[in-house]
């Protein structure tokens, strides 16, 4: 069945005529595409922001009785975000957005429309912290943690969303309103499993399932301790902004590597003595764009940071006392002394010290949009440490065909590993540009993300994480226990339209 005014007032009896709209500028700043698609996103037939889960739930049965797509939504950062086809309701779910933080048990519960610039501070000046996505200060925490991929960049000393996912109320696509974990026992938010089956793997897994099955509509994550000083000091105005972990409890350094083993031995050390607050394998390309405030500045700067810092290893201290983190940083210069890493310049580790909000929620990361070339992450996934640093070693098989022809950026050792949960594992990303006004740069960004598979095929790499089922699922979900095969049943199982 198609969208009609009849659905539109249905839909506008739950949430009242204030929070419904088909007006077309709203519809058209609403399917604004992001540089890097090529083509536009269809346009929804409306936008409603519910106020409750009960809404959203009346929202759904309204959708499947009309046999109407849906799509929920709080930032838009990312393509799933926007209508796939036609006869989409666009559920915008900024008007959720309560929170309360339990400092005593340490969780927070967070509606979809609360975003990390609300609830990340609040949680500070507790002396808590939890990972927050490089997304920004306006992503919604709620989505990385409960529907998203989620990989952060202090996970080094803490660990990916899916591990603090506690209690979760959604929508189902059946429209029933779901509420897992101790939640099912009327316990509180607590924990994330409670009698009978545990439903956490299915609510996100580990890369997130965008929404397929099912709406979050609350959910409760779990805080850590903070590292470092509660209090983060700012100098000047944003973006000229400088932030400071002031105090004698927390250092940030940052090594050069020559080869990739290297970078993993130091990784797997550091792991091994438990020290080091965050540790990361950072890429130098949106490295150089945070450290400059303009294209031409960038470009000025680039020669100088491509060959000085190819292989950054960043690790910040962070501790209880100054005698615990002289203790650390001893151990921190045996391990890189031992596995032939150098100190970058002065200048650049300068940068580090300037922008500490880089390790909690990241204000500079969007600036790396301002190139104006389209970016995509490939060998975007997780393993061992030493099977991300493999794949990192890889792409230098198949990467200069296309630098070297001006076909992507040319950076090729553009890629990050994050370590996690003290080296226990690692994710890794590699970020690459491509020119978005060359008429070939859609096909060349196709070519080099087959040329990527093809290596992962080749060595049975976990080089992406395996998602949705059907035939180009297939591949990957092979590599991957026959993921694609659960993830059809487990659809079926949830959604009536599967
Ligand atoms: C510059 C930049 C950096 C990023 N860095 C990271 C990073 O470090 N780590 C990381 O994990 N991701 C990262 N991302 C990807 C992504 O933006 C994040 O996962 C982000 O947290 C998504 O939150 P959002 O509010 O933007 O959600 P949206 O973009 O609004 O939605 C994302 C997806 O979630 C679905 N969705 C939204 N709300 C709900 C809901 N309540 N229930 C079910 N489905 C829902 C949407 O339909 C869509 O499929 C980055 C993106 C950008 C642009």
């Amino acid at each position: 069945m198609s969208f009609s005014d009849q659905v539109y007032q249905e839909l506008a009896a739950v949430v009242g005529e204030r929070y419904i709209t088909r007006k077309d500028f709203i519809l058209a700043g609403n399917r604004a595409k992001t540089p890097e698609m090529p083509v536009a996103h269809p346009s929804a037939e409306c936008i409603v922001c519910p106020a409750t889960t009960e809404e959203v739930a009346e929202i759904v049965s309204i959708c499947l009785r009309h046999d109407l797509r849906y799509l929920a939504c709080v930032t838009g950062c990312i393509p799933s975000a926007y209508a796939s086809g036609p006869d989409t309701v666009f559920m915008h779910l900024k008007r959720m957005n309560h929170m309360e933080i339990n400092v005593e048990d340490r969780y927070a519960i967070i509606e979809p429309g609360v975003r990390h610039v609300q609830l990340y501070p609040e949680v500070r000046k507790h002396g808590l912290s939890y990972a927050a996505a490089a997304v920004g200060p306006g992503g919604s925490p709620l989505v990385t943690y409960a529907v998203t991929g989620g990989d952060n960049h202090v996970q080094y000393g803490a660990s990916r969303p899916c591990r603090y996912l506690l209690g979760v109320e959604m929508v189902t696509p059946e429209g029933e309103i779901l509420r897992t974990g101790s939640l099912q026992t009327d316990s509180g938010w607590f924990c994330a499993d409670s009698p009978g089956p545990s439903l956490r793997g299915l609510v996100r897994g580990y890369s997130g399932n965008n929404g397929k099955l099912g709406i979050i509509t609350k959910c409760a994550i779990a805080l850590d301790q903070c590292k470092g000083p509660a209090e983060i000091r700012r100098e000047g105005i944003s973006p000229h902004h400088k932030m400071f972990m002031d105090g004698d409890c927390s250092r940030v350094y940052v090594f050069n590597y020559e080869n990739i083993q290297d970078v993993c031995d130091a990784m797997l050390a550091l792991g091994e003595a438990e020290i080091a607050a965050t540790v990361q394998k950072y890429f130098y390309l949106p490295l150089t764009l945070m450290m400059t405030d303009s294209a031409n500045d960038f470009f000025k700067k680039w020669e100088y940071c491509k060959k000085t810092v190819p292989m950054p290893l960043v690790v910040h201290i962070a501790t209880q006392s100054p005698e615990e983190r002289e203790y650390e940083e001893k151990i921190l210069f045996d391990i890189v002394h031992e596995t032939k890493g150098t100190r970058i310049p002065r200048d650049l580790e300068m940068w580090w010290e300037e922008h500490m909000d880089y390790f909690m929620i990241v204000t500079r990361l969007q600036s790396v949009l301002r190139l104006g070339g389209s970016w995509f992450p490939c060998k975007a996934s997780a393993e061992s440490v030493q099977h991300m640093c493999d794949i990192g070693e890889s792409i230098s098989e198949f990467i200069y065909d296309f630098t070297d022809t001006g076909k992507i950026f040319d950076a090729p050792e553009n890629y990050q590993i994050i370590p996690m949960e003290y080296s226990h594992f690692a994710s890794s990303e590699l970020l690459f540009m491509w020119d978005r006004f060359n008429p070939d740069g859609f096909k060349n960004m196709m070519e080099f993300m087959a040329a990527s598979s093809a290596t992962d095929a080749k060595y049975f790499y976990h080089g992406s994480t395996s998602s949705g089922y059907g035939p180009s699922a297939e591949k990957k979900g092979k590599l991957y226990s026959n993921a694609h095969i659960w993830m059809e049943q487990i659809q079926k199982a949830f959604d009536p339209r599967a």
